[in-house]
């Protein structure tokens, strides 16, 4: 446990929170500013604080989750999509630096966006661009 970590805290029972989800590795809460009814967030009990921290193996574990999860919630709520939203960084709209998942049920009409602007590169930037990353895995 990171001692300066609220999600630390609320994983790991230190601070009261509103669990839907627990096992071994997992504590799965209510966000407490919620996108839409039952946004929920998967958070590991040990602190990794985003992607690149969290070893590989929980990660999957974690990805198996929200699919059992999200499978059982969107019949329960009614939902009629899902979100599943992961963020790395400040740039990219992390706020707490413990990785955790998002599991947003979506409602038709429910006036939330996820999304971004949709670029416009040419088929030549993006087969240039393909050429250069695909070397690095
Ligand atoms: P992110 O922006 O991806 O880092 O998401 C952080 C999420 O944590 C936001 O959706 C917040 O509403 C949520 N959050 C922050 N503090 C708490 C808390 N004490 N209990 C539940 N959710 C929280
Ligand atoms: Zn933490």
């Amino acid at each position: 446990m990171k001692d300066d970590c609220i999600f630390c805290k609320l994983a790991n029972h230190v601070f009261d929170t509103n669990i839907i989800y627990e096992d071994d590795d997992f504590t799965v809460i209510l966000d407490v500013n919620p996108a839409t009814k039952g946004h929920a967030l998967i958070l590991p009990k040990e602190h990794y604080a985003d992607i690149y921290e969290i070893p590989e193996e929980l990660l999957g574990k974690a990805a198996a989750l929200a699919k059992k999860l999200v499978t059982a919630l969107a019949k329960k709520l009614g939902a009629d999509g899902y979100n599943i939203v992961q963020n790395n960084g400040e740039t990219a709209g992390q706020t707490v630096f413990h990785f955790h998942m998002h599991l947003i049920p979506r409602y038709k009409d429910d006036g939330q966006r996820i999304g971004w602007e949709p670029g416009k590169p040419s088929a030549e930037e993006l087969s240039e661009l393909a050429g250069e990353l695909k070397d690095l895995f």
